[in-house]
């Protein structure tokens, strides 16, 4: 009996998690109850295959996706969508419309579902909308599918939606996404073709598993620091004596109020059909790290979407505060986002080494293409990950570098090293490896000698782009990723094309491609370590680029060939890619100067009132004890009194220069003096009595939780 009862609660258990896993998402379960069956035909030949929606179809889709929110106590609906903020954004409409009697009536239409106009003239749009004509609008993404919302909203029924100016130029993160997958299909059908004959039956498909790393505080300690709450980073902030150090943190147990919190998202997440996974503490203290199963890329950056919002709004309900930003802390690991990427089609990894020569040479080909792809657009990709955020993992002296480089593992890079050798004209030779007649090793996934320190690291199946910032959306890394890749495919495809038009054998003539492409881009590959200071010497000597900061990168953003590879796959034309470039400088700009601003703030409002409290106590305790004949024991307190009042002096000499540099709106001065004036306070954190200090220190901020 009590065993009976045991196997029940395990049941019941699982149960749940199988029970909720979607509930909010109108899926393939909630299409078949609310859908007739020629509509979701209809509807998943449009998914499938990308043929456009017929008209009279989406009436009857809006139906059914009404009936079915209304059933789950949605009362409005909305466009959901990804601006250029790197938020997603959303505005609210109620099924709800009155009648001319006054009588109510629920209604959802199909061109509700399909088109919005969300005027939305205040989101960035880097010049390509001007306001006299603000219209632009959202249109449905039938292949990432509608969810319910119930966090930090009422009931709401969410339609993911590209937002597009009236001329059709993009405006978010979502179309260039998009429209990067559709070239990426297309290429890598192209170069199967060559190899299989016939070209393969589905869709060829990125997929993304993105790790989302985050730090959490709790929430009284965030609202007593203003530049938590305005800038998500802290701005000062003296190292506590114990931090990362005794590396007890990463993978330790969890604690009881943080696990609850992380119970509470992955159900969150579940209901939303996103697959969460993998749960754990991070390196840093307070730092943690939440990972999905890999999915389609399109859905994968929505779910990661998602995913940022609902940790930020499980954290509060919690009275905690989660941190996406990718250094909250300085000193202190940041945080980022591993963009787990591979290219698949009907099932099968591309990435993933095959059972024979002619599946072997395929994906050793796919790997030349991402090398060579991957070093010719080493800028772009940089470009592309970066912010004034970032900047601080990038340019500083952590994870990853901002030099891009592959590590491919020992096996791998030997057998790259063959190919490079094994020209057609010398491939008799022993121990080269002949493209289409000689087999692969299996690569071992979990392999011992993973680099953790290389940006873009072959992982067994997948290149993890590890460069990506915790707070950035993964679209535009992906779409450039996804272009990138089409280009390289295509480059062969020409070759080969070309190579056996005239009449040379398929396996030689690709041999040759290959083994051009290693020697031409082998640069980029390096096993080392990537963060000694040897590498980037060694990276220099290669000639990688190694930008640092934000402004440097983003100008890849606009060169020429980026103009030519986004241009040539209708991914972004150069007019969008000068808007997004616009944006993306603005964007760094503003958040200097508001960091900036905010420093100066809390240097004079904060910082200083305590600082000269302090001195005024020393002053004073001196004098007392000058007046009750303390003699030789005032001595200590005048050595104190005079560390403290220079340090006084030399933050508001600090505080002039930012100041100043503010004034001019000079970024880089702006950058250098708040790092300057941020020594002089941290160092005043490590003199001033402890209970004045206006603020709560990292010690308190990273271990009290
Ligand atoms: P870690 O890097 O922390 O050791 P894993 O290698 O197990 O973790 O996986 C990290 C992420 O990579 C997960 O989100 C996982 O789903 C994703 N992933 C695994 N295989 C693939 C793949 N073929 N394509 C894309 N992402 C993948
Ligand atoms: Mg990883």
């Amino acid at each position: 009996m009590a065993a009976t009862e045991k196997t029940q609660d395990k049941t019941n258990g699982n149960d749940e998690m199988t029970r909720i896993y979607g509930e909010n998402v109108f899926n393939m379960k909630a299409m078949a109850e609310f859908l007739p069956e020629h509509i979701i035909k209809a509807l998943k030949a449009t998914i499938d295959k990308g043929d456009p929606l017929p008209q009279n179809i989406a009436d009857d889709v809006a139906e059914g996706m009404k009936r079915w929110a209304l059933s789950k106590g949605a009362t409005h609906y909305t466009h959901w969508f990804q601006p250029m903020t790197g938020l997603t954004a959303e505005k609210h409409d109620a099924f709800i419309s009155p009648k001319k009697d006054g009588s109510p009536i629920i209604k959802f239409s199909g061109k509700e579902l399909v088109q919005g106009e969300p005027d939305a003239s205040s989101f960035p749009s880097g010049g390509l909308r001007a306001t006299f004509e603000a219209r632009g609008y959202t249109a449905w993404d039938p292949t990432s599918p509608a969810f319910i919302k119930y966090i930090g909203v009422g009931p709401t029924l969410c339609i993911p939606t590209a937002f597009i100016s009236y001329h059709g130029e993009a405006l978010d993160k979502k179309t260039p996404l998009l429209r990067s997958i559709e070239a990426l299909s297309k290429s890598t059908h192209r170069l199967i073709k060559l190899f299989d004959g016939k070209p393969p039956e589905g869709k060829a498909y990125a997929e993304l598993g993105p790790e989302q790393e985050y730090f959490l505080i709790d929430r009284q300690f965030y609202k007593e620091r203003p530049d938590l709450v305005l800038t998500g980073r802290t701005l000062f902030g003296r190292k506590p004596p114990k931090h990362q150090q005794m590396e007890d943190h990463y993978f330790g147990s969890i604690r009881p109020r943080i696990i609850k919190f992380m119970e509470e998202v992955d159900r969150e997440c579940w209901k939303l059909g996103i697959p969460s996974k993998t749960r754990h503490n991070e390196v840093a203290p307070a730092q943690f790290e939440i990972a999905p199963v890999f999915e389609e890329s399109n859905l994968a950056v929505d779910h990661n979407m998602m995913v940022m919002q609902i940790l930020r709004e499980v954290a509060e309900r919690n009275g905690l505060v989660c941190l996406l930003h990718e250094k909250p802390f300085a000193g202190i690991n940041g945080s980022g986002k591993h963009n787990n990427w591979s290219l698949a089609v009907n099932g099968k990894n591309l990435l993933e080494p095959g059972q024979n020569p002619h599946e072997n040479a395929k994906f050793l080909t796919f790997v030349c293409a991402i090398i060579a792809g991957f070093d010719k657009h080493a800028k772009l990709l940089r470009a592309v990950i970066a912010s004034a955020g970032n900047d601080h993992r990038l340019g500083a002296n952590e994870a990853p570098p901002a030099i891009l480089s592959i590590f491919l593992g020992d096996q791998l890079s030997d057998i790259i090293d063959q190919i490079e050798k094994g020209r057609a004209k010398t491939s008799k030779t022993q121990g080269v490896m002949e493209l289409g007649a000689t087999s692969l090793p299996k690569f071992p996934k979990d392999v011992t000698d993973r680099n953790r320190t290389s940006p873009m690291a072959f992982t067994g199946n997948k290149f993890e782009f590890r460069a990506v910032g915790s707070g950035q959306s993964c679209s535009g890394p992906n779409a450039t990723i996804n272009c990138i890749v089409a280009e390289a495919l295509d480059d062969i495809s020409d070759k080969l094309e070309k190579a056996t038009a005239e009449g040379a054998d398929f396996n030689k003539a690709l041999q040759n491609i290959l083994s051009d492409i290693v020697k031409k881009h082998k640069r980029i590959i390096f096993n080392g370590d990537n963060y000694t200071a040897q590498w980037q010497k060694e990276a220099a000597k290669r000639g990688l680029p190694n930008i640092k900061t934000t402004d440097e990168a983003i100008k890849a953003i606009v060169s020429k060939e980026t103009v030519e590879l986004f241009g040539k796959y209708k991914v972004l034309s150069k007019v969008e890619l000068e808007s997004r470039h616009h944006i993306f400088k603005e964007t760094y700009e503003k958040t200097i100067d508001f960091e900036g601003r905010c420093a100066l703030d809390m240097a004079k409002t904060m910082i200083a009132p305590a600082a000269i409290k302090y001195q005024t106590r020393l002053a004073r305790g001196i004098e007392n004890l000058h007046k009750a004949g303390g003699g030789p024991s005032k001595v200590p307190m005048k050595k104190q009194l005079a560390v403290v009042s220079k340090l006084i002096a030399k933050m508001f000499s600090e505080t002039g220069a930012l100041d100043k540099a503010l004034g001019k709106a000079d970024t880089k001065a702006t950058l250098k003096h708040m790092t300057s004036l941020r020594e002089v306070v941290d160092a005043l954190e490590g003199e001033v009595d402890d209970r004045s200090w206006p603020m709560p220190k990292y010690r308190d901020m990273l271990f009290l939780y």
